[in-house]
C-alpha cells in the first residue's frame, strides 16, 4: 500500500515515510491509494482486540512487517486496558462504545499507545538514524495521551503544547504533572487552533527543519493528521459492530449507524475507512458543540473559520480548522487533489471555502448547545448510566438524526473520554452543587455514579507540577531550540 499527499497525487511515498514525516511537505495529508476490503466479518468474529489490530495493521502497514505489526498491537493493548478493550453499554437501541479506557481516560489512548511502536518500526525500515521530536498540538486529551504513549522511549522527544485557558482542570493536571525526561509540556497563550497551525507551520518550515536537522533532530507528529493513528482508529469499529453481533444486538449483514463527537475529524473519518473497507455502516453522524463550523459546512457547504472560538464544556471539540476533513474531501473526490488543494489554499488566504456538489447522503451534521449538554447527560443519567460532556454532545446529535429522520437503525455512539475527566459539568449537569476543589468534584461524582474513581486520577492531586513554561504561539520554534540546547548541556 502506497501513500499520497491530498494535494498531490505524485507525491507518493511508502507507509514507513508516511507515518515518519507525519505531514507531507507540501502541507497536504496522506493518504492511501485505495480502501483494502475486509475479509467476511464471519472470519473476523473471534478474533481478538489484539488481533484484529494485527489484521487492520496489516492491510495498510503489511511494509512494515507482519511479525512487527502483531508485536505492536499486543504491546499497545495489553493490561493498560480492561480485556474487552472498548466495552459497550447498550441502552434503548443505542450501544456506547467506550473508547476510554487506557490510561488517560480518553479515546487518544487507543491510537496513541500503538502510535510509538508504528513509527519505531518505521524509522528502522527508512534507516533513519537522527532523534526525533514529537510536536503535539493537543485541545486537552491528545497531549497527556502522547506523553504516556511515548513516555522514556528512546531517540523520541514529544513537545506537548496545549492552549492554557483551554482544557479542563483534570487534563491541565495530568499534562503539566507528567513525569519522563523525554517529555516536555508547554502552555500556548493562544487557543487550540493557534497551537495547531503553530505546529504545522513549523513541520513545512524547510529552514526550521534545516537547522535542527544540523543539531541531529527531525521531527514527526503525533497530531491526527498521522496515518499511524487514523488507521487504528478504524479496529474498534470493526469490533464493535463484530460484537454488538455476537450479543445479538444487530443481526448478520444489517447496518448501523455512527456518531462521533467529533473536533478535528480523526475518529469519525476513521468510521468511514471502516465503512468503505466494507463494515456495514449506514450513516455517519457528525457531532459538534457550539464551535459548529462542520454542522454549517455539511448544511451549506461553506467551510468558514472566520469566527470566535467559543470555550465549552467539551474542550477536546473547541477546534475551527478540522484538519482530517482534508482526507474526506479528497477521497469524495475520487482523489480530485487539485480541487482540494484549491480549497485549502482559499481557507488558508479567505479563511473559507465553498464547496460545491457535496450532494453525499453518508453523513449527517448537528451541533449540541451546552444546554443541551446538560440535558443529554441528565437524561441519560436517568436511565442509569453517566456520559462525559464530549459523549453528551453525540448523545444530542443522534437523538436529532433520529427524531428528524425517524430512522431506527441500530446507533452506536462512540464514548470518548470518562465522565470523570470532567467532574464538574457532570455534576452541574445532574443537579448537584459542584465543590470549589476538583479532587471533591472527582469524590463526589464517584459517589453519584456508584463507580469507583480511576486509579490514574486518585494520584493525581498528589504529584508535583513539572511544567511550567508559558510561551506565545510565534515563540514555538524558540521553546524547541531551548529544549534542544538543555539536552546537550544535560549531556555535555
Ligand atoms: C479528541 C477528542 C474528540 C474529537 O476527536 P477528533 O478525532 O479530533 O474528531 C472528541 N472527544 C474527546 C474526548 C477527544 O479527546
Amino acid at each position: 500500500m502506497k501513500y499520497n499527499s491530498t494535494r498531490n497525487k505524485d507525491l507518493i511515498v511508502s507507509a514507513g515515510e508516511a507515518i515518519a514525516r507525519g505531514i507531507s511537505p507540501d502541507g497536504g495529508l496522506y493518504v492511501p491509494e485505495k480502501f483494502p476490503k475486509l475479509m467476511d466479518l464471519k472470519d473476523l468474529i473471534n478474533m481478538t482486540y489484539k488481533e484484529l489490530a494485527a489484521y487492520v495493521l496489516d492491510l495498510y502497514f503489511e511494509e512494515l512487517g507482519t511479525e512487527k505489526l502483531i508485536e505492536a498491537s499486543k504491546a499497545a493493548y495489553d493490561n493498560k486496558f480492561p480485556d474487552e478493550v472498548t466495552p459497550i453499554k447498550t441502552i434503548d437501541n443505542i450501544s456506547y462504545l467506550e473508547l476510554y479506557h487506557g490510561k488517560t481516560l480518553a479515546f487518544k489512548d487507543m491510537a496513541l499507545s500503538i502510535l510509538p511502536h508504528l513509527l519505531k518500526a518505521s524509522l528502522e525500515k527508512l534507516g533513519n538514524k537522527s532523534k526525533i521530536i514529537i510536536l503535539v498540538a493537543t485541545s486537552g486529551d491528545t497531549g497527556k495521551a502522547a506523553l504516556e504513549g511515548f513516555n522514556e522511549i528512546d531517540g523520541i522527544d514529544v513537545i506537548v503544547y496545549y492552549p492554557k485557558d483551554g482544557v479542563s482542570e483534570v487534563q491541565k493536571l495530568q499534562m503539566v504533572t507528567h513525569a519522563g525526561a523525554n517529555t516536555h509540556v508547554i502552555a500556548i497563550e493562544g487557543n487550540f487552533d493557534d497551537a495547531q497551525s503553530g505546529v504545522k507551520d513549523i513541520f513545512t518550515d524547510l529552514d526550521f527543519k534545516e537547522q535542527v536537522q544540523e543539531k541531529g533532530y527531525s521531527f514527526s507528529s503525533a497530531n491526527s493528521i498521522n496515518i499511524g493513528r487514523l488507521i487504528p482508529q478504524i479496529v474498534y469499529y470493526i469490533n464493535a459492530y463484530l460484537r454488538l453481533l455476537e450479543k445479538g444486538i444487530i443481526n448478520n449483514d444489517s447496518k448501523i449507524n455512527i456518531t462521533v463527537p467529533t473536533g478535528n475529524f480523526g475518529n469519525v473519518l476513521a468510521a468511514y475507512y471502516a465503512k468503505h473497507m466494507g463494515l456495514p455502516i449506514d450513516k455517519l453522524i457528525v457531532a459538534s458543540n457550539d464551535n459548529k463550523v462542520l454542522t454549517d459546512f455539511f448544511e451549506t457547504g461553506e467551510y468558514d473559520k472566520e469566527r470566535e472560538l467559543l470555550l465549552t464544556s467539551s474542550p477536546s471539540m473547541d477546534i475551527l480548522i478540522s484538519s482530517n476533513l482534508e482526507r474526506l474531501l479528497y477521497h469524495i473526490t475520487d482523489g480530485d487533489y487539485k480541487k482540494v488543494a484549491e480549497a485549502m489554499g482559499k481557507l488558508n488566504t479567505d479563511n473559507k471555502y465553498i464547496w460545491e456538489e457535496f450532494g453525499d447522503d453518508e453523513f449527517f451534521a448537528a451541533y449540541a448547545k451546552e444546554e443541551d449538554v446538560s440535558n443529554s447527560i441528565s437524561d441519560v443519567f436517568n436511565q442509569g448510566y453517566t456520559i462525559d460532556p464530549h459523549t453528551a454532545v453525540a448523545h444530542f446529535a443522534a437523538k436529532e438524526y433520529i427524531r428528524r429522520t425517524g430512522d431506527r437503525t441500530h446507533m452506536l455512539i462512540a464514548s470518548t473520554a470518562s465522565p470523570f475527566k470532567f467532574p464538574a459539568k457532570v455534576l452541574s449537569s445532574i443537579g448537584e452543587v459542584v465543590p470549589d476543589e476538583e479532587f471533591e468534584s472527582l469524590k463526589l461524582l464517584s459517589e453519584k455514579m456508584k463507580v469507583e474513581m480511576p486509579e490514574s486520577l486518585k494520584e493525581l492531586p498528589n504529584l508535583s507540577v513539572k511544567h511550567k513554561d508559558v510561551y506565545k504561539p510565534e515563540e514555538m520554534r524558540l521553546s524547541i531550540l531551548e529544549i534542544i540546547q538543555e539536552k546537550k548541556h544535560v549531556k555535555d
